[in-house]
């Protein structure tokens, strides 16, 4: 990786870095350029007590199946393990055990991290450095390695679950969260096809646990027990995204306080009922930052709790993608207006760029070819041919 940053430096050649490859905004994609292939299977990790090393390009299913092997589990999961360690940590990281645990770049006690200049430097996660490269988008260096804390495995949990009319109705409900603090509480809360669905409960060591164990929260409509929770949803959510094959991913989530997001909430149920176009699905999240922790310069969840809101669209091959820009446009305006940020990965989000980050770039030699400003994907790519894993539709070739 240095040698390749070595050569792309000299030659002034861009170059960007890309984990999965997730992100829906054109952020892991370059014109004439090097992009850097930063994912692997083998999680390349070593257990150190409590915490867990582990390289950046370790994919959270590689690093869970060590964990799993040692009893443990990573503290933050995201919902979806194909994604790579250092492309979430890149971003912010959520997953359900964030009502608990927060966001894992809230979550992190020091990284090395390759600059742009070709140093390799461990840093504490309060470094003035790491607290921009968290969340910094690949704009100030690569995450190579990290160090984290990690959970004993907890494979069973309970699932408890209640629908509501809207999302507005949804949203006021999660305040309860606000008042529970419990290592153990996992949450997940969606809508699609005009139904809204909370599902919470406590993981546990072993069924029995997790059968006697009092759920927090209000009562629930359905009550039942689970097994291996983040395998669970990473199959629920990956079936859900793949039938949606070659349709182009329009996804953008905001973070914010409650009120903002039960106003943003409540917009997007009065714009439904006004024929305006829906996500395909939404997300709600919730997070609990550590007390008196000093966030990620660039974190989208800097305060206390926060929740999130998160728009998925899914334009069908050959569909215009118009109607869904402009609910995204119209919620994002509404939504900044209110405070909102923007979770960087996502459709039309810029990268985090203010003058201490310029001054670090140009201190650590990035000028203008090391994940250089990026232009929006539609600008990039405005036929859109560019799909999941960069497959190009044959008819449209
Ligand atoms: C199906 C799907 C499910 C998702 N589920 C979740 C979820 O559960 N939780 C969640 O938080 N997000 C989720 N996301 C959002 C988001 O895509 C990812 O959090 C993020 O993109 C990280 O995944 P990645 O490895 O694909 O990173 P990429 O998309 O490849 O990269 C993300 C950004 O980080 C930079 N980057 C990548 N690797 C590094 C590195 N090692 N060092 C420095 N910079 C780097 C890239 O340049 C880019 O700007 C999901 C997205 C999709 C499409």
């Amino acid at each position: 990786m240095i040698e390749t940053l070595a050569v792309c430096r000299e030659r002034g050649v861009p170059l960007v870095v890309r984990g999965a490859g997730h992100s829906c905004g054109g952020q892991t994609l370059l014109e004439g350029g090097v992009v850097l292939w930063n994912r692997a299977d083998e999680p390349d990790a070593s257990q150190h007590g409590d915490e867990v090393e582990v390289c950046g390009r370790s994919t959270w299913n590689g690093l869970e199946a060590f964990l799993g092997a040692r009893g443990r589990t990573a503290m933050i999961l995201p919902d979806h393990l194909e994604l790579t360690v250092g492309g979430t940590l890149s971003v912010g990281g959520y997953g359900v055990r964030s009502v608990a645990w927060g966001s894992q770049v809230d979550r992190v006690s020091s990284l090395r991290v390759i600059t742009p200049d070709g140093q390799a430097r461990w840093l504490p996660a309060d470094d003035p450095l790491a607290r921009r490269v968290l969340a910094g988008v690949g704009t100030l260096g690569v995450i190579e390695r990290v160090r984290m804390p990690t959970l004993p495995a907890r494979p069973a949990a309970s699932w408890c679950s209640r629908s509501f009319d809207g999302l507005g109705p949804m949203a006021r409900w999660l305040r309860w969260v606000e008042a529970v603090e419990h290592p153990d509480l996992w949450l997940d809360a969606w809508w699609a096809d005009d139904v809204a669905v909370a599902e919470w409960g406590l993981e546990a060591p072993d069924p029995e646990r997790a059968k006697s164990r009092l759920v927090p929260g209000p009562p629930p409509e359905r009550e039942r027990l689970a097994w291996h929770l983040p395998l669970l949803l990473h199959d629920k959510r990956w079936r859900w995204v793949t039938s949606f094959p070659d349709h182009r991913r329009l996804w953008i989530d905001l973070m914010m306080p409650h009120a903002p997001f039960v106003a943003l909430c409540e917009r997007l149920d009065r714009l439904r009922a006004e024929g305006g176009r829906p996500p395909t699905a939404a997300y709600l999240l919730v997070s609990r930052a550590p007390p008196g922790h000093v966030p990620a310069v660039a974190s989208p969840s800097p305060w206390p709790v926060s929740y999130g809101l998160g728009l998925y669209f899914m334009v069908p091959p050959g569909e215009s993608s118009a109607s869904a820009e402009r609910t995204i446009e119209l919620l994002r305006r509404e939504g900044e207006a209110l405070g909102a940020r923007p979770y960087r990965y996502g459709y039309g989000a810029e990268p985090p760029w203010d003058e201490e980050i310029e001054r670090l770039r140009d201190e650590l030699g990035a000028g203008e070819w090391f994940s250089p400003r990026r232009r929006r994907r539609s600008q990039i790519d405005d036929a859109g041919l560019v799909i999941q894993q960069g497959r190009a539709r044959e008819d449209d070739r």
